[in-house]
């Protein structure tokens, strides 16, 4: 077994996959990587050059395989492992790879077994034909392995050896198999010249983002010719004592940046979910944390053990489609493929590095994370939550400023710590805890009168949302966020915009300060901008303001894990094309809830995914109600019903949760 992060790459036989592309964004990854392709589109050309006719043969079982009898076998190997073999190495050595070109045959890095033949039809009769193919059994773990210790990249083709050595093809999906069973791989990336495993074989934008490999069965026998094979070689690939934690992506080769795109979350995720711990198991897990939690949430009595995009499994192996995906912090989906890989990638090259050292990690996502915020922001401070990230603002604002005052919003929320808590306009979570910090006031969110009242020479900032979250998902009307910034402008004042919740695509663009087409001077994030798999928050800052060295700092802050976790977090954001789906995806769902006329729904407020539900009930046995729909959903006060849902829910899952609103508010009048 090779005990790293080993990832398979592999590489299919058609004509119009981007080799350099994917060859490229390899250079970007650090891991161990082995290279597996075929050559079938050159194979077919040289065949056709050489006079070679090519047989397609279809067994009994519905399997297409194209016959290797021994004229054939010789034009495969001159295209495999002759010229198609030579000319990836080549690239992958220009692109500074050291690549080391092998089939299968040498040093019989793969052995298989030649099958006894194939049963099919012919002129109406069963009849058996035997060529020169196989199936692959295993690999040469220790060739490959010092090979990768080494530093080289192998890359792996047809033909393989059978038990006397001689030449027999296969199939590359089942060499990636068999692959990853005995070196024990984490990740598999297949390239195919589509943009994944589709619902409808004729319409490119019906991807399947994710499938639980529990639903390969079906799936096999819906789809046909080569795509069956490729999904027969997932299913065995998690039927056959692999870690569970492999993950398998299908993925575009075909666009500028195939890899990239892949490990960024494009194309069909094929992993376990892991969902069936024993229920013994949980009931330890409940009583453990009823023994020994200092509870301050309060428990909803699931217990949940595992996640991939938009769902969630409980101990009992039911599923949730989740709209509260970590208090809106999930955007990308559970466990996300990219994410995974930077934590895992950064967890084995530097675990920690404090403030006053540089880190690549750190360099790397500064730079993202500044080009991304509005152009007058252009240095950031990072910290680990959404309250530290408050707390750091309202202190830099007071240091900039030299002023004590702060004004900020009814309804509005910022956290738990003494400063972001006091800024809350919520006296039911404040009052417990006086006394407060002073010089704080609170006006009425959307209303320009109080605001021009309040702000004066001596208020160093204004904070508030553009969208309250916690307060019940209001949000601010553009005529008063501008005055707010004239407002500010005219007091030499700091506007403090809190995205922590809208923040990284919740309403429709990476920031709501877009939508808004707002200027702030410090711009607090957290949430989402670590997807959720790690404790994350950040300041950005306009150009003029400055705040003195030694006066402010976190141990954890920037931490180059929760770097590397946001920098494959943005990029999933950014490059596939997510986010102007948001604003569709939101809009839908309202308008399928809003056609119903639930009767307890007594209005809808939502930018982007982020949707609030004035009820005319209290929301808590609505949640319940959901939660045994399977849709788990959070409040906003006690009136307000929330959804929060991953940003790359898919229609079918938003149709699902819609229904589920309805179901849950009351008998429909007259859904459409
Ligand atoms: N600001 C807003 C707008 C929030 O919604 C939250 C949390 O819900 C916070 C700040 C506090 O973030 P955290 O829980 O990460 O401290």
């Amino acid at each position: 077994m090779f005990d790293s992060t080993l990832l398979i790459i592999k590489i299919g036989g058609g004509s119009g996959l981007n080799l350099e592309g994917i060859i490229t964004d390899l250079t970007e990854l650090n891991v161990p990587t082995i290279i597996v392709h075929g050559a079938n589109a050159l194979r077919d050309e040289m065949a056709s050059a050489m006079g070679v006719e090519r047989r397609t043969i279809t067994s009994l079982k519905g399997y297409t395989s194209v016959f290797s009898g021994p004229a054939m076998l010789d034009v495969m190997m001159a295209a495999y492992s002759g010229v198609r073999n030579k000319r990836i190495v080549e690239l992958c050595q220009q692109h500074g790879i050291n690549a080391v070109g092998l089939s299968g045959l040498d040093g019989r890095v793969v052995q298989g077994r030649r099958n006894p033949g194939i049963r099919t039809m012919q002129d109406g009769k069963k009849v058996l034909l035997r060529d020169f193919s196989g199936k692959p059994r295993s690999v040469n773990v220790s060739l490959l392995t010092s090979l990768l210790r080494q530093g080289y990249t192998p890359v792996l083709t047809a033909p393989i050896a059978d038990e006397n050595g001689v030449a027999i093809n296969m199939e590359n999906d089942d060499v990636v198999t068999v692959l990853a069973r005995d070196l024990n791989a984490r990740q598999i990336v297949s390239f195919i010249e589509a943009p994944g495993l589709l619902q409808n074989a004729d319409d490119e934008s019906s991807v399947i983002p994710h499938v639980d490999p529990q639903q390969l069965e079906s799936i096999e026998t819906a789809v046909d010719g080569r795509m069956r094979r490729k999904i027969k070689a997932i299913r065995t690939l998690f039927s056959e004592g692999h870690r569970p934690d492999v993950q398998v992506v299908l993925a575009d080769g075909r666009v500028e940046h195939p890899l990239r795109d892949a490990l960024a979350g494009a194309g069909t995720t094929f992993v376990t979910t892991g969902a069936h711990a024993p229920v013994s198991n949980s009931t330890d897990t409940r009583e453990l944390q009823d023994k020994f939690e200092l509870d301050v949430y309060g428990k909803r009595g699931i217990v949940l053990v595992s996640g991939i995009g938009a769902h969630v499994w409980d101990d009992t192996g039911k599923k949730y489609i989740d709209c509260i995906a970590g208090h809106g912090a999930v955007n990308v989906g559970h466990r996300h493929p990219g994410v995974a890989e930077a934590i895992t990638e950064q967890t084995s090259t530097l675990g920690t590095c404090p403030g006053a050292f540089y880190n690549n990690a750190k360099a790397r996502y500064l730079q993202a994370l500044v080009t991304a915020a509005p152009a007058n922001l252009t240095r950031a401070f990072l910290c680990n939550s959404g309250t530290e990230a408050i707390e750091a603002a309202m202190k830099f604002a007071r240091l900039h400023t030299q002023r004590g005052g702060m004004v900020a919003m009814q309804g509005g929320f910022h956290g738990r710590t003494f400063g972001a808590m006091s800024a809350t306009g919520n006296a039911k979570l404040a009052t417990p805890f006086q006394p407060l910090l002073p010089g704080i006031s609170h006006v009425r969110f959307n209303d320009v009168g109080q605001l021009e009242e309040a702000v004066t020479k001596e208020t160093a900032a204004v904070l508030l949302e553009l969208v309250q979250g916690e307060g019940g998902v209001h949000p601010v009307d553009a005529t008063y966020i501008a005055t707010a910034r004239d407002i500010c402008d005219a007091n030499g004042t700091l506007l403090i915009i809190d995205e922590v919740q809208t923040g990284f695509g919740r309403t429709g663009t990476l920031f709501a300060c877009e939508r808004f087409d707002i200027r702030p001077d410090l711009l607090c994030l957290a949430k989402g901008i670590a997807n959720g798999a790690f404790p994350m928050g950040a300041v950005v800052a306009d150009d003029h303001i400055t705040v003195p060295v030694g006066l402010h700092g976190s141990t954890f802050g920037g931490h180059p894990v929760a770097c590397a976790v946001a920098s494959a977090t943005l990029d999933a954001l950014t490059t596939t094309g997510l986010l102007p789906d948001v604003t569709r995806k939101g809009d839908e769902l309202v308008e399928r809830i809003r056609a119903s006329k639930a009767p307890l729904i007594r209005e809808i407020r939502h930018l982007g995914l982020m949707i609030g539900f004035e009820l005319k009930t209290r929301v808590r046995p609505i949640l319940t109600a959901l939660a045994q729909r399977g849709v788990l959903a959070l409040p906003a006060g006690t009136k307000v019903l929330r959804l929060l849902p991953p940003l790359t829910i898919d229609d079918e899952d938003l149709r699902h949760v819609a229904d589920a609103v309805v179901d849950s508010c009351g008998i429909p009048t007259n859904v459409s």
